[in-house]
C-alpha cells in the first residue's frame, strides 16, 4: 500500500507532473481530519474516471489524490490497469478508479483485456466522471459514452478546458452534450488547475453515500510500490522514445528488493526491471546511440521512484524481445492483464 508520505518530515514534497500549485492542495491534505473520526459520520464512495484514452483520465486522478500514483504521456493507451487512488478530506473518503481508455481500433488480446477492465470498473460505482476534450465529442467518446449505465450519475467532466480560446463556444457545445445524455451536472475545467480539482471535489462530495471509510485515512492507492516501479518505468519509456515506439511495450519487473534504513538513513530499493519489445529496431530504440536513451530512462525513473517512495532507489534495466505478445492470450496474461 502507498500511504500519504510524512512530506515535511523531509522538507521536500510530492509532485504532480504540470501542477504548479499542488503544493497549497497537498498542504491542506498533510493536514488532514483529526485522528479518531467518529465512524458514524464518515462518507465514502466508489467514483469511476472514464472516458476515451487521451482526455486526461490519469491526471486528473493523480491530482485529486494529491500525489502522482496514475502515469501519464502524449501517447494515447498509456493507462492499462485499473488504479484506485484515495482522497480523505474531513469526514468524506473518495475512492477514484482509473481505467484505461476504452479501445476501439485494434481487437488483439490486449485490448480486449483492457476493455474489460473498463467495464469492470464502471458496473457499480456511486458516480461516473465521464471526461472529454471541452469542446469536443466524436465517434470514440460516443463509444464509451454508450457503456455507461444511465442508473448512475454522471458528471460531464469537460477537461484541457485551458486550451479553448473562446469560452464562448463552450456554452452552445454543453447543450449539444446535455441532449445526448442527461448528466447530473456539468464540469468545465482543467485537470492541471488546482481549484478546478478543488470545486470537482466538492461536487463530487454530494454523491459520497453515508458509510464507514474502506481504507485507512493515509492510504493513497491500492496499488503495490512493485506496481508503481514497473509503471514508472513504462511512462519514462513511453515518454523518452516519443512517438517511435508502439504502445505494444510492456515491463516486467524482474526483481523488487528492500533493505530497511539504518538511523536517520532511507530505506534502499533494489529494483531490476525488462522492457519487453516486438522488434529488434524497437529494441534498438529503446536502448539508444550508445545506451544513452536506456540510461535515460533508469534514471528518471529513479529520481522519480525516490520522491514518489521515500527511499533511496538503484534502478536496473533490461530490454528483450518477444515478437507477438499482445496478440497471445497466455503471455498477455503472463504479464499481469487479465
Ligand atoms: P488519459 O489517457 O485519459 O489517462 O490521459 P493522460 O492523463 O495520460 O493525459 C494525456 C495528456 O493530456 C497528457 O499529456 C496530459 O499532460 C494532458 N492533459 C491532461 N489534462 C490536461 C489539461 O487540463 N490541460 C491540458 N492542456 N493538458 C492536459
Ligand atoms: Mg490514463
Amino acid at each position: 500500500m502507498i500511504m500519504k508520505k510524512n512530506a515535511a518530515a523531509h522538507g521536500e514534497s510530492p509532485e504532480v507532473e504540470g501542477q504548479d500549485n499542488l503544493e497549497s492542495m497537498l498542504k491542506s491534505m498533510r493536514a488532514g481530519p483529526s485522528v479518531g473520526t467518529p465512524v458514524a459520520g464518515q462518507r465514502c464512495g466508489l467514483i469511476a474516471i472514464v472516458g476515451k484514452p487521451n482526455v486526461g483520465k490519469s491526471t486528473l486522478l493523480n491530482a485529486l489524490v494529491g500525489q502522482k500514483i496514475s502515469i501519464t504521456s502524449r501517447k494515447a493507451q498509456t493507462t492499462r490497469h485499473r488504479i484506485t487512488g484515495m482522497h480523505t478530506q474531513g469526514a468524506n473518503q473518495f475512492v477514484f478508479v482509473d481505467t484505461p481508455g476504452f479501445q476501439t481500433r485494434h481487437n488483439n488480446a490486449l485490448n480486449r483485456s483492457l476493455n474489460k477492465t473498463v467495464l469492470g470498473a464502471v458496473g457499480d460505482v456511486d458516480l461516473i466522471l465521464f471526461v472529454v476534450e471541452a469542446g469536443m465529442f466524436n465517434q470514440a467518446d460516443a463509444k464509451v459514452l454508450a457503456l455507461l449505465s444511465k442508473e448512475i450519475p454522471t458528471l460531464l467532466v469537460a477537461n484541457k478546458l485551458d486550451q479553448i480560446t473562446r469560452r464562448a463556444d463552450i456554452a452552445p457545445w454543453l447543450q449539444e452534450m446535455q441532449q445526448r445524455r442527461a448528466f447530473s451536472e456539468f464540469v468545465p475545467m482543467s485537470a492541471k488547475n488546482i481549484k478546478d480539482i478543488e470545486r470537482l471535489l466538492g461536487i463530487c462530495e454530494k454523491y459520497l453515500p453515508v458509510q464507514a471509510w474502506w481504507y485507512a485515512q493515509d492510504e493513497l492507492t491500492d496499488r503495490s510500490e512493485k506496481f508503481l516501479a514497473s509503471e514508472t518505468v513504462r511512462e519514462k519509456l513511453f515518454r523518452l522514445t516519443g512517438d517511435e515506439l508502439p504502445y505494444t511495450s510492456t515491463v516486467v519487473i524482474d526483481k523488487f528488493d528492500e533493505e530497511v534504513g539504518r538511523g536517520k538513513q532511507k530505506r534502499l530499493l533494489k529494483i531490476a526491471a525488462t522492457i519487453v519489445v516486438e522488434r529488434d529496431t524497437h529494441k534498438a530504440m529503446v536502448i539508444g546511440d550508445k545506451g544513452e536513451r536506456i540510461k535515460r530512462i533508469g534514471t528518471e525513473t529513479r529520481v522519480e521512484l525516490e520522491k514518489l517512495l521515500d527511499a533511496k532507489v538503484f534502478v536496473e534495466l533490461w530490454v528483450k524481445v518477444r515478437s507477438g505478445w499482445a496478440d497471445d492470450e497466455a503471455r498477455v496474461r503472463s504479464f499481469g492483464y487479465q
